[in-house]
């Protein structure tokens, strides 16, 4: 058995799409980054990284490479358990958050839960994805922000 943490914080921006766990949510701004920006799967992309101990996703997609500009991070997401698989290690199981003061996530967790399951083709059970507010405290409780973080146990 091995564990695996990951986190990841993006900026949020007029003009960007809001993607979290796959799943574009209307909201009048979006994550700033190279690719989709999508906090979730790169926690839980990190996590697996980590627990495989294959160094970063930074280091497997650098931002300065343009063949990863506006790429879905569910690509990223696959391409990076696959790296694990190839190291003989499958997930046990994956738990995270979400820490975004708005919007609201409630109503999407059960679509981002099944995209990363259908990304990692994992059960359903097998993944975990909660959310919360910042308290209205902070860089992410002044809504400039979204982060996540992920633990990832393999075996
Ligand atoms: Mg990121």
């Amino acid at each position: 058995m091995r564990i695996g943490i990951g986190y990841d914080l993006h900026r949020l921006r007029k003009g960007r799409k809001l993607i979290l766990g796959g799943v574009e949510i209307p909201y009048p701004k979006g994550l700033f980054g190279h690719s989709d920006a999508d906090v979730l799967l790169h926690a839980i992309a990190d996590a697996l990284l980590g627990a495989a101990n294959l160094g970063d996703i930074g280091k497997h997609f650098p931002d300065t490479d343009p063949k990863y500009k506006n790429i879905s991070s569910k690509i990223i997401l696959e391409k990076v358990y696959r790296l694990v698989r190839k190291k003989g290690y499958k997930i046990e199981n994956v738990d995270s958050v979400i820490i975004a003061e708005e919007p609201r996530l409630a109503p999407y967790i059960p679509q981002m839960k099944r995209n990363t399951s259908w990304v990692l083709k994992i059960k359903p059970d097998e993944i975990s994805i909660k959310a919360k507010t910042n308290e209205k405290l902070g860089y992410l409780g002044q809504k400039q922000a979204i982060s996540a973080y992920a633990v990832v146990l393999l075996q």
